[in-house]
């Protein structure tokens, strides 16, 4: 077994029994080598020793997550939990730290593919990220205004005013640093007039905290238009809210072919929507996972995430590849990022707790670069298998489980199955029936 770390900062051994030992209080490295092929309960331990993860912690891990009465608080008519596989992407190195990446997904190859494409960037010095302040828009629609353009300008003339009644219904969010900063009015081509607060939402997502302030100033605003307001609402384009990520992959590292595979596979989806739908899609397998672990809401990162890929009036893909001068491959990706550490989800689930520990990121901001940082190692992990092998070679191991189980086999049946599968080249459920049968009559 297998359960060494490579890496600058060495921070553990294998004892003669094949065992992980820790090196108590040494810095840890989050490459670690062979980390797929342990058993669960190891991987779990070296989980736990690299967050400081307490007994209870791993409890949750091991599927005493979400209780009933929990479930029961968090949304109506609830009569059960639904559990997903929770799995962590490896060797991450963003901004000179070493992150282990929650992730949950139910879909195969996903942790393994972004594992791999951290990996291949470290050489390099891993991922770089920044962001935005973590400003939230919230809208108020206003119709049958006589003159939208002078109510646009009455508007703007008592911005502070709007603001400061805004700012008055979370104290809590202003003690923090957050709170409305800035008003932009907008007339649209049917004549309503938009008002959006742009709200730092600090350490939350920030969607009840900004619907709580655009309800509280629609009254001022129907009596500066004299129009009448309709929708008060978040919107979840949040462009003001922003992740970025930067990665270099070295030519001598990836193979100067995968290089021009991706950059042409790149130029794919930033000319045709059918194909940045799908590329957009494979970066959001990565956002995604971890935005779930986390608590977060997935539909509002994805809204956000689509919307802005479409904000130059044509759909396109999030990321950019580029060879560099020396023939390296570059990738960026800038997407928009609502998600929190407060709130939501994000404080009453149990696993997003532990999803949170073992990221240990601080802030929300420090959270979304991670997230970028996913998404962009996802992207280019589907583009490099797209532009070499195809996805399903890594895909069918994995896949052909689903199929054995599918087809009815259970306990060492399901790897028999499979294993037999991948070797035939035929992953299908009449093959998978045919085998069982086969190992059955044995
Ligand atoms: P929330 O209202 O539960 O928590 C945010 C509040 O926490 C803030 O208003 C503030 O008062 C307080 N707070 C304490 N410490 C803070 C800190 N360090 N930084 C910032 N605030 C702090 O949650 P929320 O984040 O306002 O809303 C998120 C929820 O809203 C999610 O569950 C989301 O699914 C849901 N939602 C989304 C949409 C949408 O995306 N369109 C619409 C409605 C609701």
């Amino acid at each position: 077994m297998d359960a060494g770390r490579e890496g600058d900062v060495p921070s553990g051994t294998n004892d003669p029994k094949g065992e992980y030992v820790m090196v108590v209080g040494v810095a840890m490295t989050s490459e670690l080598k062979g980390f797929y092929q342990l058993p669960l309960e190891e991987r779990l331990k070296i989980v736990k020793e690299f967050a400081a993860l307490s007994e209870k912690e791993v409890e949750i891990l091991r599927g005493r997550g979400l209780e009933l009465d929990q479930a029961q608080r968090m949304i109506e008519n609830v009569i059960g939990t639904f559990e997903l596989p929770f799995g962590v992407a490896v060797n991450f190195l963003i901004n000179g730290r070493d992150y282990l990446i929650p992730m949950v997904i139910e879909e195969p190859s996903v942790v393994a593919a972004a594992s791999n494409a951290a990996k291949s960037a470290r050489p390099s010095g891993g991922f770089f990220t920044s962001s935005t302040d973590p400003v939230m828009i919230g809208q108020i629609q206003v119709v049958n205004v006589i003159n939208p353009f002078v109510a646009r300008l009455q508007l703007l003339e008592k911005k502070k005013e709007i603001i400061d009644v805004a700012n008055a219904q979370d104290p809590v969010l202003v003690k923090f640093g957050g709170g409305c900063r800035d008003m932009e009015v907008r007339v649209l081509e049917n004549g309503m007039v938009i008002t959006h607060l742009l709200v730092d939402c600090r350490d939350a997502m920030g969607a009840n905290a900004v619907n709580t302030m655009v309800e509280a100033v629609a009254p001022l605003i129907e009596e500066i238009t004299g129009g009448r307001v309709y929708l008060r609402i978040l919107s979840n384009l949040a462009k003001y809210r922003l992740a970025r990520a930067r990665v270099k992959y070295l030519r001598e590292v990836i193979g100067e072919e995968t290089v021009d595979g991706i950059v042409e596979a790149y130029e794919f989806a930033r000319a045709d929507p059918f194909r940045a739908a799908t590329h957009n899609k494979g970066i959001m397998n990565g956002v995604s996972a971890v935005v779930l672990a986390t608590g977060n809401d997935t539909r509002a990162v994805e809204a956000g995430a689509h919307a802005y890929a479409s904000i130059s009036g044509r759909y396109t893909s999030l990321t950019h590849w580029e060879k560099d001068e020396t023939g390296n491959l570059v990738g960026s990706i800038e997407m928009p990022m609502a998600v929190g550490l407060v709130g939501g989800a994000t404080k009453s689930h149990p696993v997003a707790q532990v999803a949170v520990k073992i990221l240990q990121v601080k802030t929300a901001q420090e959270l979304g670069e991670v997230i970028a940082a996913v998404g962009l190692a996802q992207n280019c992990a589907a583009l490099r298998a797209l532009a070499t092998v195809g996805i399903q070679k890594g895909h069918m191991k994995l896949h052909a489980k689903n199929i054995a189980q599918m087809a009815g086999a259970t306990g060492d049946l399901i790897e028999k199955v499979a294993s037999q599968m991948v070797k035939e080249g035929k992953v299908r459920s009449d093959r998978a029936e045919e085998i069982l049968k086969e190992l059955k009559g044995k």
